[in-house]
């Protein structure tokens, strides 16, 4: 699979993103629905049951589609809601939901949802940044790699697994190391598309960090592509993001003499 061209800049300064305004505040980054975001049809479902109509392609948005009821039901009314249609999801492909190594999988598979892969929905998990003045005042790039990478593709609803790597240079702030693998888990779990992941990604430091000097490449195997469909176990699809001193040929091959270097 060829990853796809990202007509997409990280909103910095509050400009249009195919005709969505953005506040340039990092909001809407958090799993809050953008007032502006799809419409929503509620045509004899339940309160829980909507259907996204929406022209722009999702990989080209950087907020995570969500509806204007996200966040209203406790977690575990989630859970329970989940569970009861996972098992109606299991009856109807005819399996025995009495047998003993069945009967607890609808609970099992809506808690992992709500509460472990798609944790990420849920804008009360978001890593709370705390920066610390830059004292060394070390001013070159920054690089953490190989930073794991568990998503879910939220086409076929399997898994994603990569890696990711995340340079920056300092605007005088510093971030602890571990909040950058804490960001990039924050965004993972979520139903995903790689290209949108390394967008939010990108946009989350550049606020957390208030610097323009961002990279974030992803390496990561799709279960979609390696378990059904084509069946390829070898491709791997790469995305990145560039901005500020990153955004040039020399800082771009900075950047991946780091990543190449051995320990
Ligand atoms: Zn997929």
């Amino acid at each position: 699979m060829k990853p796809r061209e990202i007509s997409l800049n990280a909103p910095t300064n509050g400009q249009a993103i195919n005709g969505q305004k953005h506040n340039g505040k990092g909001e809407g980054l958090n799993g809050q629905a953008s007032t502006n975001q799809a419409s929503y049809l509620r045509n004899g479902h339940s309160s829980t049951d909507y259907e996204v109509l929406d022209d722009e392609p999702l990989s080209t948005r950087l907020d995570t589609p969500m509806h204007p009821e996200a966040h209203h039901l406790p977690e575990s009314e989630k859970i329970e809601q989940i569970a009861d249609k996972f098992a109606d999801i299991m009856h109807i492909l005819g399996l025995d939901l009495t047998d003993d190594s069945l009967k607890g999988t609808p609970q099992r598979v809506a808690k992992m949802y709500v509460q472990e892969v798609f944790q990420g929905l849920n804008p009360e998990n978001k890593p709370a940044a705390k920066l610390f003045d830059n004292k060394y005042r070390y001013g070159q790039m920054l690089v953490e790699k190989d930073i794991t990478l568990h998503s879910y593709c939220e086409h076929h609803f399997v898994p994603i697994t990569g890696v990711c790597h995340v340079g920056y240079v300092s605007s005088g702030k510093v971030i602890g190391l571990s909040k950058i693998n804490r960001i990039v888990r924050f965004y993972a779990k979520r139903p995903q598309v790689q290209e949108r992941l390394t967008e939010q990604i990108a946009a989350e430091l550049k606020e957390v960090l208030q610097t323009e000097h961002v990279a974030v490449v992803i390496d990561a195997d799709h279960m979609c592509v390696s378990t059904r469909g084509v069946e390829d176990c070898a491709s791997s699809t790469l995305t990145s993001h560039y901005s500020g001193q990153f955004d040039s040929p020399q800082g771009r091959q900075e950047f991946w003499n780091y990543l190449k270097s051995e320990r």
